[in-house]
């Protein structure tokens, strides 16, 4: 078939990979606009990013050494508007994980309905290795290196694993003294999740987690026939979005029966205090001992579990909010959910889908659940270049129904294409994408 997409990556010379993360994701995006009938040259447009910047920049540490840093940022497609993506720290960054994270940035924006494209960056570096001074040199020196490959026009980076808002004002600041631009000017617009106090967003902070619970709240207790206070879960990765899903899932009386994080797994000791209202881990005490120790072993009350009981403790929902294809075969065999709500992104291997999809347990896929953060992402950028500043209210208010209406395209896509939802997704984000094209041609 000439549009398959193993005969696209084959004409575009990949040679067959199926453990490369950038395969195994452009691969589900052709799939979808396979199903769309997407015109070919669509699908090989779509299967190559438009650029991929590499950098490498030496950098001072405080023992007066220097060390050298491989820094990336992909431009994968900006068709519908300025490339929009986080920035990664982390040891195990590379080019291809890199650029399979901006595919789906440009999906995501896209199913989200925002004027944005997709790109990723990332360092190769483990942050908790650096001093704070050697991260702020870092981060100044990588932004310079970047140069104006980004800009607020052009490209806006974003906080991603391993960074956070202290480090986007850093990359602001220094933007902002390269380009003689000022703070209220469109300066600070180059990034975002910055501080509040700097040009940041109410709301951002907690942006995808909450995304992930209106996505929750919306589609969850029709498919379990529960209501949310009764409904049972257990979640991985208890980071930004894990923690904030956990406690906004806490509002409504949820059950938190079990965590796992990078150090260890944890579930409630049945009467201890450690225990929220519902009998489950208290999600606010939790999120406080992780700020405070690092992680949520030994959060006092809880008693450890292994791995394997964590996957097969028996839940209605199972949250994934660590990091890519942490859901193997193994995994997928264990599992004891009903539903998983892909707040992670990627979460997911292709052999671990297929365990799923035989076992019957439906994904709410990642670039519907997880699409908040760059929906307020993009509130922040729109109140930089108005000189705006949005209450918490809007800011959920606007957020919810950019939600809504990326579930409704998602809902209505696969009961047109009769697919699953992850397809669905990607076909409902390709299928604006492939519009948008056919009005503005191919240049020339
Ligand atoms: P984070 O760094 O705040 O948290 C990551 C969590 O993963 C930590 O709790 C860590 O302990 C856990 N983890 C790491 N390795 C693990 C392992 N081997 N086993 C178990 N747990 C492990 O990151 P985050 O911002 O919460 O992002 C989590 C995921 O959500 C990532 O896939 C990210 O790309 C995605 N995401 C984040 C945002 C955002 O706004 N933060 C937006 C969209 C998608």
């Amino acid at each position: 078939m000439p549009n398959s997409p193993a005969r696209i990556l084959a004409d575009l010379g990949f040679r067959y990979d199926p453990a490369n993360i950038y395969q195994q994701v452009i691969t589900q995006v052709l799939d979808a606009g396979h199903r769309l009938n997407l015109p070919r040259h669509l699908q090989l447009i779509m299967a190559e990013p438009k650029s991929e910047v590499m950098v490498h920049f030496p950098v001072e540490m405080d023992d007066g050494s220097y060390k050298l840093f491989k820094g990336y940022r992909v431009q994968h497609n900006n068709i519908l508007g300025p490339y929009k993506g986080g920035i990664r720290y982390h040891a195990g960054v590379s080019l291809d994980h890199v650029k399979a994270l901006s595919v789906l940035m440009t999906m995501k924006c896209s199913l989200a309905g925002l004027p944005l494209g997709g790109g990723k960056g990332g360092v190769q570096v483990n942050p908790n290795d650096l001093s704070e001074d050697e991260l702020m040199r870092l981060t100044r020196r990588f932004i310079a290196a970047l140069g104006d490959n980004i800009g607020p026009e052009h490209d806006i980076p974003a906080p991603d694993v391993g960074t956070n808002a202290q480090v986007m004002a850093w990359m602001a600041d220094t933007y902002i003294n390269f380009n003689n631009a000022t703070h209220h000017g469109s300066g600070a617009a180059v990034v975002t999740g910055k501080p509040v106090a700097f040009g940041g967003s109410v709301g951002r902070e907690k942006a995808t987690g909450q995304g992930v619970v209106y996505v929750i709240e919306d589609l969850l207790p029709e498919m379990i026939d529960k209501p949310l206070a009764d409904t049972t879960y257990s979640v991985v990765g208890f980071g930004n979005v894990g923690s904030w899903t956990a406690k906004l899932l806490a509002a409504h009386g949820s059950h938190l029966a079990a965590v796992m994080d990078h150090t260890g797994a944890i579930a409630p000791n049945p009467g201890s205090p450690g225990n929220g209202a519902s009998g489950g881990l208290d999600a606010e005490a939790l999120a406080q001992h992780v700020e405070a120790t690092g992680g949520v072993a030994d959060f006092p009350g809880s008693k450890p579990i292994s791995e394997e009981v964590f996957y097969t403790t028996k839940v209605d929902l199972f949250v994934p909010a660590a990091l890519e294809q942490m859901i193997g075969i193994d995994q997928a065999r264990m599992l004891n959910s009903k539903v998983i709500a892909a707040a992670a992104t990627a979460p997911t291997t292709p052999e671990g889908e297929k365990v799923l999809a035989a076992r019957g347990i439906k994904v709410l896929p990642a670039i519907l659940c997880n699409c908040g953060g760059v929906v307020v992402s993009y509130f922040e950028w729109m109140q930089n270049r108005q000189s705006e500043i949005w209450d918490l209210e809007r800011v959920d208010a606007e957020l919810r129904k950019h939600m809504r209406s990326a579930a409704a395209k998602v809902l209505a896509t696969r009961t047109e294409l009769d697919c699953d939802m992850r397809t669905a997704a990607y076909a409902a984000a390709l299928k604006h994408i492939a519009e948008v094209y056919r009005l503005r041609g191919i240049f020339p």
